[in-house]
């Protein structure tokens, strides 16, 4: 097969417009908190990007105070119509301000350049344009008639995809009528930092979006603050189950989206080429730092040793790098933490018998980078086919029989996603009733739209985000 050599393409880092330190953002002021500084850190360099000013628990105090006060006063009493433009606003703001927020977002979280400015920038403006959309037409929502807000609610989101999951939480919130609190991770605030820029820029109310950066202390203190009535959360299962023992018996909403172990079922009449396209998609996205990645490929054995070789091919030719470079497939690992974390759960892989195999990329000599891996010869039992890895790493498994694929699809204690690769419409549908996941994806994977609900059952959490069904985790219904 030929090879090619691309010349570097790097984005300009000066479009992030980085700054050397960022305030909290409360009661819409830029504010020093607290709480003790954090730095935060390019992965791909391990260089310092800047310090964060963060939140101490009577930040935290303000922060739910000045959303309550914003509530009561105007947003909670704003009509539908009127609070659609300022989301219809901030969607536009971040269409404008599009390259600045996805160069700081690669060059803060460790993800590509292309994925940044492809996927994750553009799906958070969908995200508000689709429910600025929503806003006056709640009544036609089918939670009868005017379904009233929550009143506070208090986000906790991760840091796969900074900017997105800031969106999925915050749009719904605002288009529904409450106020916000949100925490974004310690190792990616940047992007929610513009975020709250771009809601001065929209001329939000004061109080009815803030932004506290801090580290797990201060989700834990903003989650339990007896004046939030709502509680959102996407993180790992662990925290999850934390957070509801916290909630337990107060009354207050809960949403929760946790991990996953998806399996992505390749049958033996798949189209195989395509189906290369979506596995490598499914894990190596985000450096498969993604709840809903398709870590567990099922395929049927006769077809098993042609799909394994044609996706080492594939594979090999995935480039990892500087994630600034346009041309780079598979960017940094986001922390050193889960770098040991991917490291941890591969060795133990070999350890157990499983067949590794590794892409013969080479790797850049700094940073964190892991290079994109896939055990084969994978058995149920094992620690890479129960454990979510959360990183590039592939274990593969097969089946002989449909029943057989999804029985093992169900073999995990969590339910969030699920693949199936079939020419038969029939099988996708017959597959589909039987796979204990929140989303099915047909002869595609990782698809991700506003207009259709995500969400998983069991140790993958409850609620759901995104569509109309996503409007009831904060709506008084
Ligand atoms: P966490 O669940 O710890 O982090 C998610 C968010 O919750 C962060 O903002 C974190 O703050 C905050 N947090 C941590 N502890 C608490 C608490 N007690 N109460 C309230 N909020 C809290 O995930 P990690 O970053 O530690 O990642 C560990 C593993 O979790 C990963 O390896 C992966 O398997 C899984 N994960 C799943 C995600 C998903 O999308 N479902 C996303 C991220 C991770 P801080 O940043 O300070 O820790």
């Amino acid at each position: 097969m030929p090879t090619f050599e691309y010349a570097p393409a790097p984005e300009s880092r000066d479009l992030a417009n980085l700054r050397p330190s960022y305030q909290m953002f409360v009661d819409g002021k830029f504010v020093d908190g607290t709480g003790r500084p954090l730095k935060t850190v390019n992965p791909a360099t391990e260089e310092v990007l800047a310090e964060v000013a963060t939140a101490s628990p009577d930040d935290v105090d303000l922060a739910v105070r000045a959303a309550r006060r914003a509530y009561d006063r105007v947003w909670g009493r704003m009509p539908g119509a009127e609070r659609g433009k300022y989301l219809f606003r901030i969607a536009r703001l971040i269409q404008e301000r599009s390259r600045e927020l996805a160069v700081l977002e690669s060059l803060d979280n460790g993800k590509p350049i292309k994925e940044a400015r492809d996927t994750d920038v553009p799906t958070a403006a969908a995200h508000f344009f689709h429910h600025a959309g929503w806003a006056d037409k709640l009544d036609y929502a089918g939670y009868g008639p005017e379904p009233r807000p929550l009143g506070v609610a208090a986000q906790v989101i991760p840091w796969n995809f900074p900017l997105l999951m800031l969106a999925w939480k915050i749009a719904p919130a605002l288009a529904c009528g409450n106020t916000v609190v949100l925490k974004p991770a310690e190792t990616t605030p940047l992007t929610a930092l513009v975020f709250a820029d771009i809601c001065r820029q929209a001329e939000l109310p004061p109080g009815v979006v803030n932004i506290l950066p801090g580290a797990g202390d201060i989700g834990a203190a903003l989650v339990a603050h007896p004046d939030v009535d709502k509680v959102a959360f996407t993180g790992s299962t662990e925290v999850g189950k934390e957070i509801t023992r916290t909630l337990a018996g107060t009354g207050r909403r809960l949403t929760l989206e946790l991990g996953g172990k998806a399996a992505n079922i390749v049958f033996d009449d798949a189209p195989l080429d395509q189906a290369v396209e979506g596995i490598v998609n499914g894990i190596f996205f985000n450096q498969g730092h993604v709840c809903c990645a398709g870590s567990r490929l099922l395929v049927q054995e006769s077809v098993a040793e042609e799909l394994l070789a044609k996706l080492h091919t594939r594979i090999a030719t995935l480039r990892v790098g500087d994630p600034l470079d346009k041309n780079t497939d598979v960017g940094a690992i986001n922390s050193r933490e889960q770098l040991d974390k991917i490291v941890e759960l591969s060795d133990a892989g070999d350890a157990e018998g499983a067949q590794r195999w590794t892409s013969p990329c080479p790797l850049p000599d700094r940073g964190l980078f892991f290079a994109p891996t896939v055990f084969s010869e994978v058995q149920q039992s094992m620690r890479i086919a129960k454990e979510e890895i959360f990183g590039p790493v592939l274990s593969v498994l097969t089946f002989r029989t449909p029943d057989e694929a999804v029985a093992k699809a169900n073999n995990t204690p969590y339910g969030l996603s699920a693949g199936v690769w079939t020419e038969k419409g029939s099988r996708i549908l017959w597959a589909a009733q039987r796979l204990r996941a929140g989303v099915v994806w047909a002869n595609t994977f990782n698809r991700f739209d506003p207009t259709a609900p995500f969400g998983g059952y069991r140790e993958s959490g409850f609620g759901r985000e995104g569509g109309r069904a996503g409007l009831e985790a904060y709506l008084d219904v």
